[in-house]
């Protein structure tokens, strides 16, 4: 991964604290929406690629459920991490992720046609976030503000593990203004990126604290291995809360958290009623419609 020039000067105030931004689901509301992308990501790879009978297409929810305790343990990770969790529950019912070098652990046929179902995972994943991206998700509210106000006593970094290219296409079509950032620094094209390497490389031009602004508890453990202070953002008002917390110096929040069971719920409706339109309807590639399923008023959490 590389920084990516941002036009500022390297210089930097001697003893501002620096603040590292994540950018979904912390300065842009993404919702749930991700979560439900890669389970329904997960199983059409599954589908399309010959390994149906892993699946129960007439008892979706033994699929959702073994895809949804993978994926809880791995909101934020890097996405072919949460694919070989997701893929790990769905074939041994062992809900962890499979590093890449390790892969013997799973079925010969499997293992042999990995990189094809990488491949269809990433595709259908990457078009249901554009998707979602263009038609629903917006930064919180608060957001655009606040960064505003921070910049002027702290040195303010973005570190995401959205790869580079897409997180300059979302800047801009955001209306980030890239010039409050130091820093822009985003995910590598294999997935592998890691967000502690990213705090640790902003650590690394000097400063004595960084504070990691981002929304999982992966997040929190990132934040953790590279020795930095965490604050997590959940909703607009915790925006707030940031900037008050800030008049006291860097606050820094260790405690984990699951999600509630309405969100639970949420994820499960949702990628259910997804999987078996796409099922009944024979097409998997009706982004839009999926999107707006997630989205329909009447279930939006
Ligand atoms: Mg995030």
């Amino acid at each position: 991964m590389e920084a990516l020039s941002t036009g500022i000067s390297t210089e930097f105030r001697i003893g501002a604290p620096a603040i590292a931004f994540d950018f979904d689901g912390t300065l842009i509301d993404s919702g749930l929406d991700k979560g439900i992308h890669i389970m329904c990501a997960v199983w059409s790879a599954f589908k399309l690629n010959g390994l149906g009978h892993y699946l129960h297409e007439d008892d979706i929810r033994t699929d959702i459920d073994l895809m949804l305790t993978a994926y809880v343990k791995y909101p934020g990770a890097p996405r072919f991490q949460q694919l070989s969790a997701l893929a790990n529950s769905l074939i041994h019912h062992i809900p962890s992720s499979i590093d890449e070098d390790k892969l013997e652990v799973l079925p010969d046929e499997i293992r042999e046609r990995y990189s094809q179902i990488k491949a269809s995972f990433n595709h259908t994943y990457s078009r249901l976030n554009d998707t979602a991206a263009a038609l629903y998700w917006k930064p919180f509210p608060l957001v655009h503000s606040t960064l505003r106000r921070l910049v002027g006593k702290h040195d303010l970094y973005i570190a995401s593990g959205v790869t580079e290219d897409l997180l300059f296409e979302d800047l801009e079509r955001h209306s980030f203004d890239r010039q409050l950032f130091r820093g822009i620094y985003g995910g590598n094209k294999s997935g592998g990126s890691d967000k502690a390497e990213l705090l640790h490389t902003i650590q690394a031009k000097g400063y004595p604290d960084v504070l990691f602004v981002a929304d999982s508890n992966r997040d929190l453990l990132y934040a953790q291995q590279a020795g930095a202070r965490f604050f997590r953002i959940r909703k607009n008002r915790d925006f707030i809360r940031l900037a008050k917390s800030l008049e006291q110096g860097l606050p820094d929040e260790q405690e984990t958290w699951s999600y509630t069971p309405e969100e639970l719920d949420f994820f499960f409706r949702k990628t259910g009623t997804i999987i078996r339109m796409v099922l009944r309807k024979g097409d998997y590639k009706n982004y839009k419609k999926m999107t707006e399923i997630i989205h329909d008023s009447d279930s939006r959490h």
